[in-house]
C-alpha cells in the first residue's frame, strides 16, 4: 500500500455521487455543493440536511437503494462517496473501481482509493485570506481523522495568530483594463518593547506585510521574525534629532500602498497616544489609501506597570493625566487644570525638559514633596527606575544619568512601588 498523492479537485458544474445520507454522508454533501457540484445523494432515508437542501434545489435526492446505473446515470460520475455504514459500500466501491471511478468509503479508507482531508480555509479578510490548510493521515500510518481536524485547527490558529508566514508572494492577476490594487496601510501599536505585549492581530498584520515603517520604540524583536523578501524601512527617530520628516513618513506609506503593497506602520505603544498616528491615517485617508488601525499597550499605563506603579489605586486617586512634556509642562499643567490635586501626572517625553516641568507643577501648587518615578526603557532587558520627588527630580536624573525613553510618573501612586516592586515578567 502507498501513502497516496494529495490534491485539490475542482467539482464545480461536474456530477458527484454521494450514496447513503446519514451524518457522514450528508456533511460530504453539502461540502460538494458548497464547491460547486453536481451531486446526486442515493439514500432510503436522509438527514435532514440533506432532504432540506434537496427541497431547496441544491442537490438531488433519490430515495431508494443504491443501483448499479447510478454510477453512469444520468451522466458518469466524476467521484464518488459512499457513506452506507452497510454492506453497499464494497459494492458500491467495487462499482468504482471496475468504472475507474475515485471512490471515498467513510467505513474504511484503506480500502478508499480516494479520502478527504480535514479542511480549513483562512477567514476572508484577515491575513490568511486565500490559503486552505487540508490535513490527512498517511494511508500507512492509519486514517485518524480527529488526529487531523487537531492539526488543521492548530496551523489555523497559527495562520489567524501571525506566527506562521503567510504573506501573499504571488497577487492574484489584475485583469487589463481593470485599475492596479491598491495596497493597505495597518498602523499598528507594537506596546511598550516586549513582542509579548504586542496584538494577536497586529502580529497577524505583521505576519502578512510587504513593507514595515518602523520606528525606534515598540517590538524590535519581531522584525527579526519576518522574512527576508520583507522591505523594512526604519524611520526611528533619535532624541533632538528627526533623521525622517514626518511628512515623509506620510509619503512613503502611501506611496507603497499605491504601489499594491500592504504596509504596517509599526509604532511604539499605541498609535493614537502621541504617537502622530493620527496624521498617518488622515494622509493616507486623504489619498485614497485604505487604513486601519490596531490599538497597542501604551507606554503611559504599561510601562509606571511594569515598574509596580498603578496608575489609579483605590484610596489614592481615581484619575489619572497623560501629557506630552516634550515642549516643556504647558501640556501638562494645562491638563491637570481642572484634574483633582489626587490625580497622577504621567509625563511622557519628559526627560530634556523635566527641570522646568517640575519648577511649573511645584509653581503651580504641587508639593515639592510629591513622589516622582522616572521609569526608563520598561519592558526591555534595560529597565531602571528612580524614585525621588518633585523636588529633586531633575538633579537626581541627572546624577543617574536617566536617558529617554522614560516614563515620568508624578503622584502618591508611586509609593506603591515599595511594596510591589517591578512588576513585569518579559517574554522569553
Ligand atoms: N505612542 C507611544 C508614545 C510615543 S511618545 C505610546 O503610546 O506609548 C514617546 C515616548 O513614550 C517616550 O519619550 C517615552 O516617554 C515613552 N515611551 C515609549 N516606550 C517606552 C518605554 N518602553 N519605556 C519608557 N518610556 C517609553
Amino acid at each position: 500500500m502507498t501513502t497516496g498523492y494529495p490534491l485539490t479537485l475542482d467539482v464545480a458544474g461536474r456530477r458527484v455521487l454521494v450514496v447513503g445520507a446519514g451524518p457522514v454522508g450528508a456533511r460530504r454533501a453539502l461540502a460538494l455543493v458548497a464547491a460547486g457540484a453536481r451531486v446526486d445523494v442515493v439514500a432510503p432515508t436522509a438527514d435532514p440536511a440533506v432532504r432540506e437542501a434537496a427541497a431547496a434545489g441544491l442537490l438531488t435526492w433519490h430515495q431508494r437503494p443504491y443501483d448499479a446505473a447510478d454510477l453512469t446515470t444520468p451522466a458518469r460520475a466524476w467521484l464518488v462517496h459512499t457513506a452506507t455504514g452497510r454492506a453497499a459500500d464494497a459494492v458500491v466501491a467495487a462499482a468504482c473501481e471496475t468504472e475507474a471511478v475515485w471512490c471515498t468509503r467513510a467505513d474504511d479508507a484503506s480500502a478508499s482509493t480516494a479520502w478527504t482531508p480535514a479542511v480549513a480555509r483562512g477567514t476572508a479578510g484577515t491575513p490568511a485570506d486565500g490559503l486552505v490548510v487540508a490535513v490527512s493521515g498517511d494511508r500507512v500510518g492509519g486514517a485518524d481523522p480527529r488526529r487531523s481536524a487537531a492539526v488543521r485547527d492548530a496551523v489555523l490558529a497559527g495562520l489567524q495568530s501571525g506566527t506562521l508566514p503567510v504573506r501573499r508572494v504571488r497577487r492574484p492577476a489584475v485583469d487589463p483594463g481593470e485599475p492596479a490594487r491598491v495596497g493597505r496601510v495597518a498602523l499598528v501599536g507594537g506596546g511598550p518593547g516586549d513582542p509579548g505585549l504586542l496584538t494577536v492581530r497586529g502580529r497577524a498584520l505583521l505576519a502578512a506585510a510587504d513593507v514595515v515603517v518602523t520606528d525606534r520604540l515598540g517590538p524590535r524583536a519581531v522584525l527579526d521574525a519576518l522574512g527576508p523578501d520583507v522591505e523594512v524601512v526604519d524611520v526611528g527617530k533619535q532624541p533632538q534629532r528627526h533623521p525622517i520628516p514626518q511628512d515623509r513618513i506620510n509619503a512613503l506609506l502611501v506611496e507603497h500602498a499605491l504601489a499594491g503593497k500592504d504596509v504596517v506602520r509599526l509604532k511604539g505603544g499605541d498609535p493614537f497616544v502621541l504617537g502622530r498616528g493620527g496624521e498617518e491615517a488622515l494622509f493616507c485617508a486623504e489619498h485614497g489609501v485604505p487604513v486601519e488601525v490596531v490599538p497597542g499597550v501604551t507606554s503611559a499605563v504599561s510601562v509606571p506597570a511594569a515598574a509596580g506603579i498603578p496608575v489609579t489605586h483605590r484610596g489614592i486617586t481615581a484619575s489619572f493625566v497623560v501629557a506630552s512634556a516634550h515642549e516643556g509642562a504647558n501640556e501638562a499643567l494645562t491638563a491637570l487644570r481642572d484634574a483633582p490635586v489626587t490625580s497622577t501626572l504621567v509625563l511622557l517625553m519628559g526627560v530634556s525638559a523635566l527641570r522646568e516641568t517640575a519648577e511649573s507643577l511645584m509653581a503651580a501648587g504641587r508639593p515639592a514633596s510629591t513622589p516622582v518615578a522616572l521609569v526608563e526603557s520598561g519592558w526591555t532587558a534595560d529597565q531602571r527606575t528612580t524614585v525621588t520627588t518633585l523636588e529633586k527630580a531633575a538633579v537626581v536624573a541627572e546624577e543617574e544619568g536617566v536617558r529617554a525613553p522614560a516614563v515620568v510618573v508624578v503622584g502618591d501612586v508611586v509609593a506603591l512601588r515599595g511594596q510591589l516592586g517591578d512588576l513585569h515578567r518579559p517574554t522569553p
